[in-house]
């Protein structure tokens, strides 16, 4: 039958896994392909090599997606699916770069066995997904949907080099937007990133919402002096000013059941120990599905870091990074990838995501779904990262079956939550 015809070549799709996690940088742990690294370009001409070899016009557009088109019959809107391939600093084999290989094993599976879509196919790599050194995610999803302005371009990393200057295209970023018109759905194939699916033991999550993300810069200035002999009472300690608003982030992180909340990265200055730390800077992000408490949350961990830094005398600065709102997926397309699931005979549930993906970006533009398949032990951002792949197969064939099904049946974007 029709959807068996679809299913992907397994052996294929472990040798494009195998080549494409293996591009890494040398110098890092795991299997690191930061944004903007040589390995991600490397891997980025590799993406656009096997998206022409499987038959796909390659364009890259001027933020630096790469998008590989199939031509349907004739529909002007394209069905989109994609996801991306720059990794966190010691990551895993499999997030991101499974949504990119399972469209790119799609679009050859529909040439192998000779079906045509009224829609456009299209296949995209969307630039640096993760969150990188300019304190920005999902450049390129963003960028299609128009939300990059100019204020993230001018986002400095460690060096002082502007997100913009990173960018291969100095053409006008915003025409890489995509019209409203002109993508008729998207869906994105991910592995989980956490212990649900493996849990409870089934094959696919349908993902309903994606989770929102605050993520907040606290800078703290205090002032160095001599760690011999200035009183303990008498001193202002970036550094431990620094580590009580690491607690107060984890206070308000448990402060909700669906909430999460971590300080990824701390640094003081000036490094050494026979000074009292005079300057801290602490990375943060908080994510909840609900709406009302990423609201309360600015203004919550504002109000505690700021009477920390009070109460040791030291002055400090909090920047809001990009923020995302969470993010329902389209029922319509919920229902499609359950129901092709069900009729391949693959077990599912519905999950929302804790982690952030370029779909929702895509939501404010098209209807959207998302395919999750589980990652061993729940393990992901580490080299342990895993997820077999039969599972691997498993979400590539029912991508492609929801394809096909959003080709011919009738969905829509879902106005009221
Ligand atoms: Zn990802």
């Amino acid at each position: 039958m029709k959807l068996d015809r679809l299913a992907p070549d397994l052996e294929r799709l472990q040798a494009d896994l195998h080549e494409l996690s293996g591009l890494v940088e040398p110098d890092l742990d795991g299997w690191s392909r930061p944004v903007f690294s040589e390995s991600y370009r490397a891997a980025r001409e590799w993406v656009a090599r096997k998206m022409a070899d499987a038959g796909l016009q390659v364009h890259v557009d001027p933020v630096g997606n790469i998008v590989g088109t199939r031509e349907g019959r004739g529909v002007r809107a394209a069905l989109a699916t994609g996801s991306h391939t720059d990794t966190v600093r010691g990551g895993g084999r499999f997030d991101g770069i499974v949504g990119v290989l399972a469209g790119i094993e799609v679009a050859r599976r529909l040439r192998e066995t000779g079906t045509v879509l009224e829609h456009d196919l299209r296949v995209v790599d969307f630039l640096g997904e993760e969150p990188n050194d300019h304190g920005v995610s999902c450049i390129g999803s963003r960028a299609v949907v128009g939300a990059i302005s100019a204020d993230y371009l001018a986002m400095p990393d460690g060096k002082g080099v502007a997100l913009g200057e990173r960018l291969d295209s100095r053409d006008d970023i915003a025409a890489a937007r995509w019209a409203s018109d002109e993508v008729a759905g998207f869906v994105e194939l991910h592995v989980e990133q956490g212990p649900v699916l493996e849990r409870d033991g089934l094959q696919l999550g349908v993902v309903t919402a994606i989770a929102g993300i605050e993520r907040a810069v606290a800078t703290f200035h205090g002032r160095p002096d001599h760690a011999g002999t200035m009183p303990m009472g008498e001193r202002h300690d970036a550094l431990l000013t620094a580590a009580e608003a690491v607690l107060a982030v984890e206070q308000i992180g448990c402060s909700a059941p669906d909430a999460v909340a971590t300080v990824g990265r701390v640094e003081s200055l000036p490094g050494a120990l026979n000074i009292v730390p005079s300057w801290a800077r602490v990375w943060s992000e908080l994510r909840s599905a609900s709406t009302p408490w990423l609201d309360r949350v600015r203004g919550d961990l504002t109000a505690r870091i700021a009477d920390v830094a009070r109460a040791r005398g030291v002055d400090v600065e909090l920047d809001w990074l990009n923020d995302q709102p969470p993010v329902p997926t389209t029922r319509s397309v919920q229902d499609l990838i359950a129901s092709s699931a069900s009729s391949i005979g693959y077990s599912w549930r519905a999950m929302p995501s804790g982690a952030g993906h370029d779909a929702a970006h895509i939501a404010s533009l098209a209807p959207t779904g998302m395919i999750f398949i589980p990652s061993q032990g729940g393990r992901s951002h580490c080299p342990e990262e895993w997820t077999d792949v039969e599972a691997i197969g498993v979400g590539t064939h029912t991508l492609a079956a929801t394809l096909l099904a959003m080709d011919t049946a009738p969905f829509a974007r879902q106005e009221e939550q």
